[in-house]
């Protein structure tokens, strides 16, 4: 009956207007009878090619023969309501290709005089580090690595690195590889191992992988913007969808997603620069002196690190206050986007200072960055803020931003679906009890 779509049924039966004979609604005058059966309609296996988010509701909802007909014939006009408008589409599309930079890297020139300063002395730093290192290693013993799958290979205290072992392993493993993990720590693959360990090589597919891979992008991005903004970093870390990273700017400047364009390309330069991420740990004296320009970074120190020493990890012209670990170098990320900005407090606190934020993600491979696009468009088009408004079943008023109006054919689901659930109740032995709309959590 419905399952061409010029037949759709639209009407407004009475909800639970039964009769002895059957149903009846003023469309359905000739129809008493016993409503026809979904297995009859063969719902499940006529939408059985189809994703299932383009299924009706009557295909997923796990609605039974039990439920009428009518109701159901409603839903699928409902679901099937055509709802992109083509000009909306286009109008976005060219606004992005607008952001887009035209051709060179823009960056200030020269760089923020902060830049040169903190090099200055973090290269001092890492000679006598370097120096430091060299000596552990003239002192190196035989030591013994042990893989997941038992099998144990043998390295040098202070020389050999994760690294090294993977390409012995596979080259193919090492290439792939993001991060490893030392006796249970994530671990730099280019960090010696220092003694006796157990080793593992985490790639992509590991959730804690793609964190230290996205935090890694992070210190990209802010490269990138100390390069482009000249502000004052704040956090950086990974999130489900990325990463982020905070910059103060005065107070004064804000963040244009017209800027996203020439952000990506100065990115794209630090990723194909492939510059290492150094490791260097430094005493807190010394790095309050190395972020004095920076009160963020400093804030970090008194308040955050309680050890006499702590690291910072240098990419390109980059050091940044940061346990680490991270990918190699910046050549493993392959593919970015920045795709957000907001304006935050530092640490969410109103009182603080008001900080701007940019939102990226990243890849090792671009087909990857592809899909993750397309699946944000489709989650777009299938956003049921977006729906909701497309099909009149409800609208949002500054009245009530967090909670909507449902419009007639809203109510309908609305309350079609609380009887749904309510039928599951009473199924599955559950009482029904009414509680508040709004508490108060304090
Ligand atoms: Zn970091």
């Amino acid at each position: 009956l419905f399952l061409d779509e010029s037949e759709t049924i639209i009407t407004r039966p009475k909800l639970n207007w039964v009769t002895e004979g059957g149903i009846r609604s003023t469309l359905y005058k000739a129809l008493v009878g016993d409503p026809l059966g979904l297995s009859l309609l063969k719902i499940a296996e006529s939408y059985r090619d189809f994703d299932v988010m383009d299924r009706p509701l009557a295909a997923t909802m796990g609605i039974s023969d039990e439920k009428t007909l009518f109701r159901i014939s409603h839903h699928r006009h409902l679901v099937s309501t055509p709802e992109v408008k083509p000009g909306d589409k286009n109008k976005k599309e060219k606004k992005q290709e607008k952001g887009q930079a035209d051709g060179g890297s823009k960056e200030l020139n020269p760089w923020p005089d902060y830049i040169a300063e903190r090099l200055r002395l973090y290269e001092e730093l890492k000679k006598e580090s370097d120096s430091l290192l060299a000596a552990k290693a003239a002192d190196s013993k035989p030591i013994v690595v042990e893989l997941p799958d038992g099998r144990k290979l043998s390295g040098k205290s202070w020389i050999t690195t994760p690294y090294q072992l993977a390409c012995d392993i596979s080259q193919g493993l090492a290439d792939r590889a993001v991060v490893s993990r030392v006796n249970g720590e994530l671990w730099d693959l280019d960090r010696p191992l220092e003694n006796n360990c157990s080793l593992e090589i985490l790639n992509f597919d590991s959730e804690e992988a793609q964190a230290v891979y996205w935090h890694s992008s992070a210190h990209i991005l802010g490269e990138a913007m100390e390069r482009f903004y000249g502000g004052c970093l704040c956090y950086g870390p990974p999130i489900e969808n990325g990463f982020y990273y905070d910059m103060f700017m005065d107070g004064q400047k804000s963040v244009s997603s017209s800027e996203f364009g020439d952000l990506e390309v100065l990115c794209k330069t630090v990723m194909k620069d492939k510059q290492p991420f150094e490791r260097l740990e430094i005493s807190k004296q010394t790095l309050l002196e190395m972020f004095q320009y920076n009160k963020f970074k400093c804030r970090i120190l008194n308040e955050k690190v309680s050890t006499p020493t702590t690291t910072v990890y240098r990419c390109g012209p980059l050091i940044d206050l940061c346990r680490g670990p991270h990918v190699r170098h910046t050549g493993k990320v392959k593919a970015m986007k920045i795709y957000k900005n907001s304006s935050t407090y530092w640490e969410g606190r109103s009182d603080m200072e008001t900080l701007q934020r940019i939102y990226g993600i990243s890849f090792p491979d671009s087909k990857m960055l592809k899909e993750w696009e397309r699946f944000q468009e489709e989650a777009k088009n299938r956003d049921h803020r977006k729906i909701g408004k497309d099909q009149e079943l409800f609208f949002f008023h500054d009245l009530s931003p967090g909670s909507c109006f449902f419009l007639p054919r809203g109510a309908f689901i609305y309350n079609t679906l609380t009887e749904f659930i309510r039928d599951e109740y009473w199924r599955r032995g559950f009482e029904e009890v009414a509680s508040p709309n709004i508490y108060n959590s304090k």
